[in-house]
């Protein structure tokens, strides 16, 4: 059973003041841990108040990026093995922002990634396909190349710990979502491809986000396709009544669609 994990990822927004008090609109609002997980990934600064005002919730404050290095002459450099002390559970890496923006390789990505799993903090992982038309369908190879690299090392044992998240290039950012059969398909193939590394059993514990575009209006129908088991949402998880919608989309009319 794979607990649906949503994410909202605030990249270089919100100060301290601002994301204490968008946690105070929501706190209240939180669903039921049982049934799903939600986390916030604000900028580095403001993790350390906000791990302190959601102590007593379920709610997970994730790190948007950490080094590959715990601690030393690395400026400007986050350290997960500090995210771990601080009691933060997920850390993100490779977004695709850090891939095109700062030039994050692969294997750089790969050194954060053992780092992250070494020192107790589960990666969630992003990878990013362009589309490309093959025969009928959607496809994403460029995933498959992102996985190669960015996977080698890791054992099978801590596989299950790794989120990963799917997010085609030209729907991050931009309010144009992909259509549902493109997400899912995406979030299919990527499966698929961890399945043929570590085996289908693994495969299928595995969670698996969609992101690009994400919004109360379509996360619904996207978080009822089969291997989509979470969403990663920038633009849309800054407004408060927004995320709540969209953290409480169990409770959406399935007449709310795209
Ligand atoms: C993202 O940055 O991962 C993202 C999905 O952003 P947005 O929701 O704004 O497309």
């Amino acid at each position: 059973m794979r607990k649906p994990l949503i994410v909202a990822n605030w990249k270089m927004n919100k100060n301290v003041d601002e994301a204490l008090t968008f946690l105070h609109q929501i706190l209240d609002e939180l669903p039921d841990y049982d049934r799903e997980e939600v986390g916030i990934a604000p900028q580095a600064f403001a993790i350390y108040p906000m791990m302190k005002a959601v102590s007593q919730t379920p709610l997970q404050i994730i790190g948007q990026n950490a080094a590959s290095k715990c601690n030393g002459a690395y400026t400007g450099e986050i350290s997960v093995r500090d995210l771990a002390a601080m009691g933060v559970n997920y850390v993100m890496l490779g977004h695709a922002e850090r891939r095109e923006i700062f030039k994050e390789s692969n294997r750089t990505i790969n050194q954060k990634l053992l780092t992250a799993l070494r020192e107790g903090v589960r990666p969630i992982v992003c990878t990013n396909g362009e589309q490309k038309m093959v025969g009928q369908h959607n496809s994403c190879y460029s995933i498959f190349r992102q996985l190669d690299n960015v996977l080698t090392g890791v054992p099978v044992s801590q596989v299950t710990r790794i989120v990963f998240s799917f997010e085609p290039t030209d729907a991050i950012g931009t309010g144009k979502h992909a259509d549902l059969e493109t997400a899912e398909h995406g979030c299919h193939l990527l499966r698929q491809e961890i399945g043929q590394r570590y085996g289908s059993q693994i495969a299928n514990q595995v969670r698996i986000l969609y992101g690009g575009s994400v919004n109360p209006n379509n996360i619904r129908l996207l978080m009822a396709a089969p291997d989509i088991d979470g969403v990663l949402i920038g633009r849309a998880s800054l407004d408060a009544d927004s995320f709540i919608q969209m953290m409480n989309y169990q409770q959406m009319a399935l007449a709310q669609v795209m």
